[in-house]
């Protein structure tokens, strides 16, 4: 992508009541524009992020589950059923704007804030006999939560985007075995984002079978609205919701012992048991013909949210630092000085390909603001292309992250070079 095409723009200052770290960076650096509390515009570098983030949990969640797509709109019947309508706090409404019967509850929609109510009823069609069983299926969509405090940038949006699985088993220990069977998919998932080291299983409350637990995945962040016990260790950890001396002791961890740090809360795994199918009868057959309630589990995980977590993450004091994997371009090209250099560096664009490069052709800005640019957009790594390298035949070569020393590279050779380089 050339700079001279993108239309969205650096800024230097955004105002001061954005109190969190990754809406001021993302929005300085072109990535996001706020839309009103909890509610952002992605521009094109931001989509690019989030879409590397969603291919990536995508291609995991393919090896357990396959994908669908559910309407964001649903009847209040669906939540009515469940008793959701009344317990779940954070349920948008709509209703048509100009319908005459809009005084009337069967006007009303729901927003789905998650599909629990939404999908048990679909896989009613579709589940009949124990031979149908086990199923999962996962959809990447936007989800609407009237969320009180939406004040912690894509950590916390009214509308944000969520990857969400539903499992169905034949029984308790078929879920719990699919339940385990989750969490190298979900450790797989936060490694290959770049937050292997700092994401830890944490346990939580929750879980809807009687004394267990649910698990989150919670990514040490000091913006973090949860606090958690971490035992390094055993790298694992403890929701302060849930963990007390006692339960430590009974999971064989000194209490004293374990730190106390601030997380987000990246996934979570969800033994759901039959609180769904009960409310909503999904029922199988098994080999005897006796009918069964179907156990069931829900496993998310917050894509926006997660690109406020890197974003937040790896920043420092000149801008953003995103990992390969989910950098909007793994090269910055800068292209400075005369005609000969801008050949030269579109030469290396063409290529390196569109895909790959962010490439800095304007040339009415300074050195110094391509630079700075650079360096706020974050990507993994900058090139440089000047009538002074040029001079040499060589390209420059900086790392973002300081993975490796500012090297130089035969401008001929530079592209078998390059993708040698680990950023
Ligand atoms: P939280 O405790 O943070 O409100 P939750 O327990 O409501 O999360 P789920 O409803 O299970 O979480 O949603 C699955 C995942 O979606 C969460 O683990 C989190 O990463 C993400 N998520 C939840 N609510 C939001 C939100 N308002 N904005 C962005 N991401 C969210
Ligand atoms: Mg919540």
């Amino acid at each position: 992508m050339r700079l001279s095409q993108l239309f969205t723009k650096t800024s230097k200052t955004i105002s001061e009541e954005t109190e969190s770290i990754n809406a001021r960076l993302l929005t300085r650096a072109g990535f996001i524009k706020q839309e009103i509390a909890g509610v952002y515009n992605y521009l094109p570098l931001g989509l690019r992020v989030l879409n590397k983030i969603e291919n990536i949990v995508r291609e995991e969640m393919n090896t357990v589950g396959v994908e669908l797509l559910l309407p964001t709109l649903t009847s209040q019947e669906r939540w009515r059923d469940t008793g959701r309508l009344e317990s779940v706090d954070v349920l948008f409404e709509a209703r048509g704007a100009n319908d005459p019967s809009r005084e009337k509850n069967d006007a009303t929609y729901i927003v789905n804030p998650t599909h629990e109510d939404v999908i048990t009823p679909i896989m009613k069609d579709f589940i009949a006999s124990y031979k149908d069983l086990p199923r999962a299926v996962y959809q990447i969509q936007t989800k609407f939560r009237n969320e009180p405090r939406a004040k912690s940038g894509v950590l916390r949006g009214r509308e944000f985007r969520m990857k969400d699985l539903y499992s169905f088993h034949k029984d308790e220990a078929d879920l719990k075995r699919f339940y385990e069977a989750m969490k190298p998919v979900y450790t797989r998932v936060y490694e290959r984002l770049g937050l292997g080291d700092d994401t830890f299983l944490c346990l939580a409350s929750g879980g809807d079978f009687t004394d267990d637990y649910s698990h989150e995945y919670q990514v040490v962040l000091p913006a973090g609205e949860d606090t958690i016990y971490l035992d390094r260790a055993n790298k694992i950890a403890y929701n302060k919701e849930v963990a007390t001396p006692e339960d430590a002791a009974k999971l064989g961890v000194n209490f004293d012992t374990l730190e106390e740090v601030r997380a987000s809360e990246a996934g979570n795994i969800f033994p759901l048991g039959t609180k769904y199918s009960k409310s909503l009868s999904l029922e199988y057959t098994d080999e005897q013909n006796q009918r069964h309630l179907v156990w069931m589990g829900s496993y998310g995980i917050g894509t926006s949210r997660l690109m406020g977590i890197i974003a937040e993450k790896f920043a420092d004091d000149k801008g953003l630092v995103w990992p390969e994997s989910v950098a909007p371009y793994r090269y910055h090209l800068v292209a400075l000085g005369s005609g000969e250099a801008q050949h030269a560096a579109t030469k290396l664009y063409e290529e390196l390909g569109a895909e790959q490069v962010l490439f800095d052709d304007r040339s009415d800005v300074s050195a110094g603001q391509k630079f700075g640019d650079a360096e706020l957009i974050g990507c993994p790594i900058r090139l440089v292309v000047s009538d002074k390298t040029l001079e040499r035949g060589i390209v420059e070569v900086v790392s973002r992250s300081g993975s490796f020393d500012q090297i130089e590279m035969e401008l001929s050779h530079a592209k078998e070079k390059l993708a040698e380089l680990n950023a």
